[in-house]
């Protein structure tokens, strides 16, 4: 079966639409995302009401947890804080209970599917390095688990001993291997990449690409700085960090 999974939107229309733009070509048959619908970008109601009606299930992102007041916003940066801020003034009702609705991590297609980690999803730590994903196969049971949060796109690999690297963007998962899988971030790509960035997942063939496509940053960037967010939020989009 064809799979998408999308994830940190970050309440960036253009990148967003975009992206859908191009499921519709690619026709999965079904889609999810692993959270961050809102935070830093300027049309998080617009993303919600966008993307909501075409996934199959989300899970709860950090800046979904702050936007409903529940993540406290010290371990933000001064930005992130303020377009928190921002965001859960902007949210409404509807979107607001949407948000709250959401769970930690879920089982999807046989894949563990958490916006964080599995080991503890509500601590909103980072998967960066091999170790990091040595410990993390440790919490899930199955041999696919699909994060999101670093905006770092990528595939760690476990060989049961270790775990190797890589960012090729087309992996095929080899059976017997376990693997932590990095979406990358539709709205606000960190990896020096601009363009927006979502999975594609065949779960009879175990193919996995990391699609990257170019949209309107310009268009998003002054919709940042129109909504009166901070211009730090809209220059990041150029640079893809
Ligand atoms: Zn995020």
């Amino acid at each position: 079966m064809k799979l998408a999974i999308v994830s940190d939107i970050h309440g960036n229309l253009e990148a967003l639409d975009t992206v859908l733009a191009d499921l519709e070509r690619r026709k999965p048959e079904a889609i999810f995302c692993l959270g961050d619908f809102v935070g830093y970008g300027a049309s998080p109601n617009e993303c919600i009401d966008r993307v909501r009606p075409l996934i199959e299930g989300a899970v709860m992102g950090n800046h979904d947890d702050a936007a409903i007041g529940r993540t406290a916003l010290e371990g933000f940066n001064h930005e992130a804080a303020r377009a928190a801020r921002w965001t859960t003034e902007a949210l409404t009702r509807e979107h607001h209970d949407y948000l709250a609705s959401l769970p930690m991590q879920l089982e999807w297609h046989g894949a563990r599917v958490v916006h964080a980690t599995p080991s503890e999803p509500e601590a909103w730590h980072y998967v960066l390095s091999p170790a990091e994903a040595d410990f993390e196969m440790l919490h899930f049971t199955g041999p696919l688990c699909f994060i999101g949060h670093s905006h770092y796109p990528g595939t760690f690999a476990s060989h049961g001993t270790r775990s190797l690297y890589t960012r090729q963007p087309k992996v095929t998962l080899e059976p017997g291997l376990r693997y932590i899988v990095n979406v990358g971030s539709v709205g606000q790509p960190r990896d020096g990449d601009p363009r927006a960035a979502y999975l594609t997942w065949d779960d009879a063939t175990g193919e996995l690409e990391h699609i990257r496509l170019e949209y309107d940053v310009e268009g998003a960037a002054a919709r940042i700085r129109a909504a009166g967010l901070p211009a730090f939020l809209a220059e990041r989009l150029r640079w893809g960090e």
